[in-house]
């Protein structure tokens, strides 16, 4: 096949931005290829417009033998939307048949949170997949497309491709129309920095899951465990220390794809936007159905997507908003601007991670500790070789490993009095001891020889359990206030 990505695929002229594109593809003779993009197509199949450069640059292009499958989606008005999968991989059809149908049905939960579809320019969304063992994992969203492409099949891992499919078309939305001001309009010769990822890569990352547990295809249990992920990495992440998640938006350019191979140490100063945004909304939606009657974050949502997003016109874009339009839209949308005032000066401004406990008992769901009784160094990766083990990350700061002052270099000599050649070894080793213990830890580090004291903590990941599911009673209030959060939104 051939995949183009336009920015690296062709070039412009600076001042020619504003001109209409048309091009003309030409698949090799004798192949079965066919063309699967957002590109406005023409009475030629193989020629194909668009109205100015960025639409161009935004319309990446699939050229190959890939098997199609489409539905529409009714909206309001009589309005209809055809949306596509253009697949191309080397599974069976029955195989893409079940995973159109579960996308189908997540798409069906996004448009009942909104109302409508984004709207997309042509009536029609497209998504560009390639799941080929020789494909590297991305998903990419655009205006009325989106790449997703694995290295996996959908016989092995259609949950997480899954995942990534929901997560792009939420974009649709979220990042595409209702668009940050600093990310528009975009400048392809720079980074584009923006202080609002948390929101639309953060809040996507919220909704990519749970609107694949509102269409049945999560137990409430698995999507418990979901929400762990989000919530162990707020709560225990030490990069808050240092950075907001407006600040943490902000290095983007240095975290998503874009990495070098100078050492650094984020995993002491970087919490994910994704994540942390994820933990924002989590904290957001069960704080507006708790607090305030008929609210939750999908009506913020929609208020965001009347305000902000649903285009007056093809191509265009209603307003670019700023964080001070997100906070005031909170505060029209829940009645209340102290809340949003306070809301955004601790986690959004600031750097609070929200009382999860609290908010999750609400909804009947159970938070902590997973190994109360497990004895906790830290995160320890070991490269081990002949001559011993070496340190390979970075220790977390607030660890006892941090704390005894190990680092990434270090060699482990022993620990407890015994050798340590493998984390085999230094698991065996802690496994055998309780919080609380103290063991005695020799390393080299930068040429000379440490001795230490490891204090064994108490491990402080947390879990999310369902309370029928400890054995305890679900009340009717959690009952209701579970099914508004979980239950599904699509219209049937
Ligand atoms: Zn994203």
């Amino acid at each position: 096949h051939a995949h183009l990505n336009m920015p690296a695929s062709f070039a412009w002229a600076r001042g020619l931005e504003a001109r209409p594109v048309a091009v003309r593809f030409a698949p090799p003779t004798g192949s079965r290829w066919r063309v699967a993009t957002q590109l406005v197509g023409t009475a030629d199949p193989l020629t194909w417009a668009a109205p100015d450069l960025a639409y161009f640059m935004d319309s990446p292009t699939e050229l190959s033998a890939f098997t199609l499958r489409d539905w529409t989606v009714a909206g309001p008005g009589g309005r209809t939307d055809t949306i596509r999968i253009a697949l191309h991989h080397e599974g069976t059809d029955a195989e893409l048949d079940a995973f159109a149908d579960a996308t189908r049905k997540v798409v069906a939960e996004q448009v009942g949170i909104f109302g409508e579809t984004a709207r997309f320019d042509h009536q029609v969304y497209t998504f560009l997949a390639d799941y080929l063992p020789w494909a590297s994992g991305d998903g990419m969203e655009h205006r009325n497309s989106t790449v997703v492409s694995a290295s996996g099949s959908l016989a092995q891992d259609a949950e997480a491709l899954l995942r990534t499919v929901s997560h792009e078309f939420f974009h649709g939305w979220n990042m595409e129309r209702i668009r940050s001001a600093e990310i528009e309009p975009f400048d392809f010769t720079g980074a584009n920095p923006s202080h609002t990822l948390w929101f639309g890569e953060g809040f996507t990352r919220y909704y990519d899951r749970l609107t694949i547990r509102r269409a049945g295809l999560l137990s409430d249990s698995a999507y418990a465990a979901m929400v762990a992920d989000i919530v162990n990495a707020v709560v225990l992440a030490p990069g808050r220390r240092f950075f907001s998640p407006m600040e943490m938006s902000l290095q983007a350019p240095f975290v998503d794809a874009a990495t070098s191979i100078d050492p650094s140490n984020q995993p002491n100063t970087f919490l994910s936007y994704y994540t942390w945004g994820a933990g924002i909304g989590l904290g957001l939606d069960l704080a507006l159905r708790g607090g305030f009657e008929g609210k939750s974050l999908d009506g913020y949502m929609r208020a965001m997507w009347e305000r902000f997003g649903r285009p007056a016109r093809r191509y265009a874009l209603r307003r670019p908003y700023t964080v001070t339009d997100l906070e005031r839209t909170l505060g029209a949308y829940s009645g209340d601007t102290a809340f949003a005032r306070d809301f955004f000066a601790r986690y959004v401004r600031g750097r609070d991670a929200p009382d999860y406990a609290a908010l999750l008992a609400r909804a009947g769901m159970l938070l902590g500790p997973v190994r109360p009784r497990a004895a906790f160094a830290g995160a320890l990766t070991l490269d081990a070789d002949s001559a011993g083990a070496t340190v390979s990350s970075a220790t977390i700061a607030g660890t006892p490993l941090y704390a005894a002052g190990v680092e990434r270099g270090d060699r482990i000599v022993s620990a407890g009095g015994a050798p340590v050649r493998s984390e085999a070894d230094w698991q065996t080793l802690l496994a055998a001891r309780a919080p609380g213990d103290e063991m005695p830890l020799v390393f080299q580090q930068r040429g000379r020889e440490v001795r230490a004291t490891l204090r064994l903590a108490v491990d402080p990941v947390l879990e999310v359990v369902p309370m029928e599911l400890a054995g305890q009673r679900l009340s009717e209030a959690q009952r209701t206030f579970r099914a508004g959060w979980l239950g599904s939104r699509a219209e049937r």
